[in-house]
């Protein structure tokens, strides 16, 4: 048995098995000085007070010591592109200039620009580029992190793509749930002929992706995808066996929620523009709200998702970052907290709890990650800060100092 003490404070976020809502998720569930023991698997076996697992310890426990740090959950990822080949720091300089994100994806950048690099990159250089990215999330405390496809969108550069997303969970401490997101752009080859990549996406890519992924996703945009591809594509991902999330309502308010709603979606991804009916049907339908604020910041806009009309409608709310290097270059789930308080007016607590428990609900993965609890998989970080919600209070400060994955320290500051 291996056991972690010494701590200022467990934050074990234990409760319900089921995501936080209302008023749980501004609810706090710690141990002062307490204590954990894992066995050799990873798996946690016993919380509580540090005297009680002191008493309690098998023979031979190896006990590792906290330093006073506060101990927390590693952070869930829910929504990210993790593995992409090159940068946009040029359309980054182009916005600072004055243009608009859909002004750059006309002129043949945006998407289409990663897009090209990708097809460019063989599976090591995504996977080499896919590595960098997954170590800056560790080192932020993310231990778990969704990754999409969708840089592809051709049935070989989208297997290739997934393949390498697969390739970065195996190779690195970080846990990776891959997502196939053929319908993420249209490829240049398919310029007017919108229907036949549908069917290509349909037809061909899902039959060949299937085994590599849990989730299907789309962009549901006017000038990307509509609701009618999008019902098509995730009922031939549902005969797949794929999980159903989805792009809704980031630049135009185009009934993305009530889509999402339709179609029982696990999630609903962005949300910026949603009003109360979509909040009302996404309710209704208990679909999880994924908000990205690092996303309208990196953009400079100013319309953040209505995080607040969200909680106040009883919906399991989710934070994540959307890494990707058009319109959110952050690994930092810390970065994305900070935002939720500042820019949307969610309690650092909230903002926590919608990282960790109930971003591992929205990847079904609820039961397993997202508190230090009996039988999950002990997956913790150590903070040097006195309180929890220092996470969101300080920013631009790689705080974390060692990342535990399964029981096993794989990251420590030097
Ligand atoms: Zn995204």
């Amino acid at each position: 048995m291996i056991g972690v003490r010494g701590c200022r404070t467990l934050v074990t976020l234990a409760g319900p098995a089921r995501p936080r809502v209302g008023p749980e998720l501004d609810t706090l569930a710690a141990i002062d000085d307490g204590a954990m023991l894992f066995d050799g698997s990873g798996t946690i076996r016993e919380v509580g007070d540090r005297s009680h697992l002191e008493a309690i310890a098998p023979a031979g426990t190896v006990w590792h010591d906290a330093g006073g740090a506060v101990i927390c959950p590693g952070f869930v990822d829910a929504h990210t592109h993790l593995v992409f080949a090159g940068n946009r720091a040029n359309e980054f300089d182009m916005r600072c200039r004055g243009a608009s994100y859909s002004e750059i994806a006309a002129g043949g950048g945006g998407i289409r620009s990663t897009m090209r690099a990708v097809r460019d990159a063989t599976e090591e250089e995504l996977l080499a580029a896919g590595t960098r990215h997954a170590w800056w999330m560790l080192r932020n405390g993310t231990t778990t992190a969704e990754a999409k496809s969708g840089y592809g969108l051709s049935v070989a550069d989208e297997v290739k793509l997934l393949r390498a997303i697969r390739r970065v969970g195996e190779d690195t401490p970080l846990d990776v749930v891959p997502t196939f997101l053929g319908a993420h752009a249209l490829p240049p080859e398919f310029d007017d002929r919108r229907e036949a990549y549908v069917e290509l996406v349909i037809d061909a890519m899902l039959p060949a992706v299937a085994g590599l992924a849990a989730f299907a996703d789309a962009f549901v945009e006017p000038k990307y995808f509509d609701a009618d591809a999008a019902r098509r594509i995730m009922a031939a991902a549902r005969k797949h066996g794929l999980g159903v999330r989805l792009h809704v309502d980031q630049l135009t308010r185009s009934g993305g929620a009530e889509l999402a709603a339709e179609l029982e979606a696990k999630t609903a991804d962005h949300l910026e523009q949603t009003d109360a009916d979509g909040i009302a049907a996404l309710a209704r339908a208990e679909v999880q709200p994924v908000l990205l604020p690092a996303s309208v910041y990196a953009l400079g806009l100013a319309k953040y998702p209505d995080a607040r009309a969200m909680i106040a409608a009883g919906l399991a709310v989710v934070v994540a970052t959307d890494f990707n290097p058009g319109s959110s270059p952050t690994p930092s789930l810390p970065m994305a907290m900070s935002l939720a308080c500042t820019q949307m007016r969610m309690t650092s607590v909230e903002a926590i709890l919608a990282s960790t428990v109930n971003a591992a609900y929205s990847l079904d993965l609820g039961d397993r990650i997202g508190s230090l609890e009996v039988g999950k998989r002990a997956d913790f970080l150590l903070l040097p800060v006195e309180d929890v919600r220092e996470v969101a209070y300080w920013f631009g400060v790689e705080l974390v100092t060692e990342v535990w994955k399964a029981g096993q320290c794989v990251f420590r500051r030097g």
